[in-house]
């Protein structure tokens, strides 16, 4: 038995994450360019995580019946209002990168409480009659300033609370292991091996 999932990402390093949890339960994970499918840009207008992961994954409904999964996830400074949250990919892209929004934070939280949350909503389309949800939400902290080298995005900033490290500094065995995303995919998974599509 092998259960084929496209994941609605180009996003190299999620992939690399989402594959890394799934291949082991005889799960086989397609990135949108392994199958040579593009969906051009997606408009993510949703109120909240899950209508933009749902935005995703009905894109690519559109050209193929096969399971799909789609992800949207942010990062909330409680300090902020919860902000960047919903709008963390375009508040990187608005401060002119990641390294930019870092600095950006940092000054906002001079003398504020650091206290943050990474979420993950991952939805599934194409298997029930409807699409379900698996969410992953991680409490942590900002750090004073960058920390570690691996993964992307907000990973040197985010200090998770499980293992008191950044992610840019986990192992990517230790990130997939506490991370908002491991945590949803462990939901996912939980779900596919129940209905005997994974083992
Ligand atoms: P999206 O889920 O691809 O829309 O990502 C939203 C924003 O959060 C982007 O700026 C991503 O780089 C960032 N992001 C999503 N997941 C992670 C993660 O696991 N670590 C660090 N940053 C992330």
């Amino acid at each position: 038995m092998n259960f084929e999932l496209l994941v609605a990402t180009n996003n190299a390093h999620k992939l690399k994450e989402i594959r890394e949890i799934l291949s082991p339960h005889h799960i086989t994970v397609y990135g949108m360019k392994d199958l040579n499918i593009d969906i051009g840009e997606v408009i993510e207008d949703g109120k909240n995580y899950y209508e933009n992961a749902l935005i995703k994954a009905k894109a690519l409904q559109q050209v193929t019946r096969m399971p799909i999964i789609a992800d949207d996830s942010g990062l909330e400074v409680l300090a902020l209002n919860n902000k960047p949250g919903l709008y963390s990919a375009r508040f990187a892209n608005e401060c002119g990168g990641h390294k930019e929004a870092f600095k950006v934070l940092f000054k906002e939280l001079e003398n504020k409480d650091r206290s943050a949350r990474f979420i993950c909503d991952i939805v599934l389309v194409n298997v029930e009659n409807k699409p379900l949800l698996f969410e992953g939400i991680v409490p942590g902290r900002i750090g004073l300033e960058p920390d570690g080298d691996t993964g992307f995005g907000y990973d040197p900033i985010f200090i998770c609370d499980e293992l008191n490290k950044s992610y840019a500094s986990l192992s990517e065995e230790e990130k997939n292991r506490v991370s908002h995303r491991g945590k949803a995919l462990k939901k996912l998974l939980t779900y596919l091996k129940i209905n005997g599509y994974a083992s």
